[in-house]
């Protein structure tokens, strides 16, 4: 039973809109490419749990913090007899480990061992589990789910499920009875309630309004190209049309995620969005969608 669903984490989403509105610097741009692989690879994963018919609680996306630590469990499932805590990497091409350390074999460039990372989260995840005086057995693995990804010298102690072994770990996590008690439901319940919102590990690019495009862009192809007919936006490079005020609110969230800080203003949103449109139109749609705070001349909206 899926009790925590996976959506794109802020970063992710700012580094989208982020992506679309400046130039991002190499490294910036790698930064968020991996972010949107990742995404991928774990939702790829999600689909594939899906098939487990036993007994279990999947949670996804956990932020825990124990004795002022952080640390991500990108799935964590609770079966019966053993709590799993695996962390999906979407690696693609061919590595090599190398005492402990990961390398891609054409470029020999180093990356994260993701084993490392693993270790640490396990035993951060014991310690609060000691610390909330439950006694579960806890497995951890590191899932590379790409199907183009070839790990070499690759030890066999080592807590990895290749591509090739995903099915199978998925099997056999199928094949172990499994009936959960409401002890587990508690466990579950308590992890969920733990789950932190602010995610120290967010690595933004310095940016500031004015460096940033303005306008609305096309929801399916991201082109600028826009022109209104009608109620609807419509998109000069795909023809994809959108409502103006779903157009709008979806610019909003935008402007909001980019700019947590700011009051959101009727002007700000009518320059935001760049649209041929008389300034009363944004300010119905906010009105309509947020609450109103302040006076008549500086209202402002959450
Ligand atoms: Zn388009």
């Amino acid at each position: 039973m899926l009790l925590k669903v996976r959506s794109e984490s802020d970063e992710l989403m700012a580094m989208r809109y982020l992506n679309m509105r400046m130039e991002l610097t190499e490294k910036e741009k790698f930064h968020y490419l991996n972010l949107e692989k990742g995404y991928e690879g774990e939702v790829k994963f999600d689909r594939l749990a899906e098939s487990l018919q036993q007994e279990v609680y999947i949670i996804n996306d956990l932020l825990l913090e124990v004795n002022n630590s952080y640390f991500q469990i990108d799935t964590l499932i609770i079966s019966q007899g053993v709590i799993h805590l695996l962390d999906i990497k979407n690696f693609q091409g061919d590595c090599y480990l190398e005492s402990d350390k990961l390398y891609a074999v054409t470029t020999h460039r180093e990356y994260k061992n993701p084993v490392d990372q693993l270790k640490r989260s396990a035993t951060l995840y014991r310690q609060l589990l000691q610390n909330l005086k439950q006694n579960y057995l806890v497995e951890a693995y590191v899932i590379f789910i790409n199907p183009e990804f070839t790990l070499y010298q690759a030890p066999l102690n080592q807590p990895i499920i290749l591509p090739t072994q995903v099915n199978r770990f998925l099997k056999d996590l199928n094949n172990t009875p499994s009936k959960l008690n409401d002890g587990h439901k508690k466990l579950a319940q308590k992890l969920i309630s733990l789950h932190q919102t602010n995610n120290p590990f967010t690595a933004l690019p310095k940016y500031n309004y004015d460096q940033l495009q303005e306008g609305i862009y096309c929801k399916n192809c991201k082109s600028f190209l826009i022109s209104i007919k009608n109620y609807d936006l419509v998109c000069g490079k795909c023809g994809c049309h959108e409502k103006v005020e779903l157009a709008i609110l979806r610019n909003i969230e935008e402007f909001k995620l980019l700019f947590p800080d700011r009051k959101i203003t009727t002007q700000d949103i009518y320059n935001w969005c760049k649209l041929d449109l008389n300034r009363r139109t944004f300010c119905r749609v906010l009105k309509k969608n947020y609450s109103a705070y302040g006076n008549t001349s500086d209202t402002y909206y959450k």
